[in-house]
């Protein structure tokens, strides 16, 4: 399968390398520069290179389930007594999620590129895992840097990382969570960059990772496209998607940008909602501002010093302080737009999903279900909405018990995980 239609994506990029519209860029400190220049020249081979897609392609369906499937979910769509819903099921790929889209295709360029080992940061842990998978499968040496505080919030993925090969390291700088580890993911790259590679988990960061795992990622808009016209011999009204970063989202939107029927909606964490302060919700609230930090241009959560504010969400894959450069401009353009869906509604939506179609969905792929759910009621039976159910919910099951205040399973779970609140 040829990923053509991604192409109109880079043709977004205006002028000044990295940037869409306004948004991206690569801003990096000097000692970076000579690392993130070899890095933007292997990725424009191999994506002039049709083998290495073929490559890409052929690992992706041998070990990840790809294609994954569409499912028609015929009980909520009752339910809703509205439009037809759809997902897509990147929650069937090999570690539970999209993210073996990104790492997968990222260890294949780090082959290419002859280096031998990979670094990554990780916040619950779920890219911690994926890239100590792909790097055990690729027989690359790996070390992960997490918060302090999240390892030891996220015992399962460490045991499962420390299993895989790969050296976890607990930051214990600043607040010990997401943001310090990418800072010493940062300084351990700087250090070690003639043998090693940054694996990025989203499509933030300075250029060319936001149009590198986004091109990745665009295997589930290409597979989506085709795979809608084949089943209902049309394309969907709405494409639903979560958004933390934004990879999952921008991997499915990439198949449907040059469909202008096609309205694609990215669904961030509303947290306790838009006005409590606890959430991160940077376009849909209005309350995120432009400004540089990580490596690239975009909205932030921040005040007006521009300091970083707190984040919070119930799910930690959407609890994070920037958007993906591209869906900010593609936000600009009037092409995507931006809603959110708060803990309460999740949880919700989780109980809704998991006893009407037996999918236990994860707790961010949930806030696309929310917003299907608010849709589909107010549109015909004629209308279709494809949500992507970006992974799976297994991972949730101390914040699912937690939050459904289950006594006897709390107390067992309390018993079993150290850390567990
Ligand atoms: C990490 C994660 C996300 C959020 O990341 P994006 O880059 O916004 O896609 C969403 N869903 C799942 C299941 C995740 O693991």
């Amino acid at each position: 399968m040829k990923n053509h239609i991604f192409n109109q994506l880079f043709e977004f990029e205006t002028g000044r390398e990295g940037f869409f519209g306004e948004f991206g860029g690569a801003y990096i400190p000097e000692i970076l520069h000579e690392t993130i220049a070899e890095l933007c020249e292997a990725f424009e081979m191999v994506r002039k290179d049709n083998s290495f897609w073929e490559e890409y392609i052929d690992l992706m369906s041998s070990y990840s389930c790809r294609p994954t499937p569409i499912t028609f979910c015929e009980n909520l769509t009752e339910y809703c007594g509205g439009a037809n819903i759809f997902l897509k099921r990147e929650d069937l790929n090999h570690t539970g999620a999209h993210k073996a889209n990104n790492v997968m295709g990222q260890g294949l360029l780090v082959k290419r590129m002859g280096k031998k080992r990979v670094i990554a940061e990780t916040g619950a842990g779920q890219h911690g895992v994926a890239t100590a998978t792909m790097a055990a499968r690729l027989g690359l040496d790996c070390t992960i840097y997490m918060g302090a505080e999240d390892v030891a919030r996220q015992r399962p993925n460490v045991f499962w990382m420390e299993q895989l090969g790969a050296s976890v390291v607990a930051v214990e700088d600043g607040t010990a969570t997401l943001k310090d580890a990418i800072n010493a993911a940062m300084r351990d790259w700087a250090d070690s960059m003639e043998n090693t590679h940054y694996a990025l988990g989203t499509v933030c960061g300075p250029h060319p990772f936001p149009l590198m795992v986004t091109w990745f990622q665009s295997i589930i808009g290409t597979e989506a496209h085709q795979q809608m016209q084949d089943k209902i011999g049309q394309l969907p009204d709405q494409v639903i998607a979560c958004v933390g970063g934004g990879s999952n989202a921008s991997g499915i939107f990439s198949g449907f940008l040059d469909e202008q029927n096609v309205e694609l909606i990215g669904v961030e964490a509303g947290g306790e909602g838009t006005n409590s302060g606890l959430h991160a919700t940077r376009i849909a609230s209005g309350q995120g501002h432009i400004g540089v930090a990580q490596g690239y241009k975009t909205y932030f959560l921040q005040d007006n010093e521009g300091q970083m504010k707190d984040t919070h969400s119930v799910s930690a894959g959407l609890d994070y302080i920037g958007v993906g450069p591209i869906l900010a401009y593609l936000h600009s353009e009037g092409r995507v737009r931006f809603e959110s869906a708060t803990d309460k509604e999740v949880i919700e939506a989780f109980k809704i999903m998991v006893k009407n179609e037996g999918v236990i969905p994860a707790l961010e792929s949930t806030h696309a279900i929310v917003h299907a759910l608010k849709e589909a009621k107010l549109m015909g039976k004629d209308k279709n909405i494809l949500v992507n159910l970006s992974g799976r919910g297994d991972k949730d099951i101390f914040t699912i018990a937690d939050a459904l205040k289950d006594k006897k399973w709390n107390a067992f779970l309390k018993s079993k995980v150290e850390g567990f609140s």
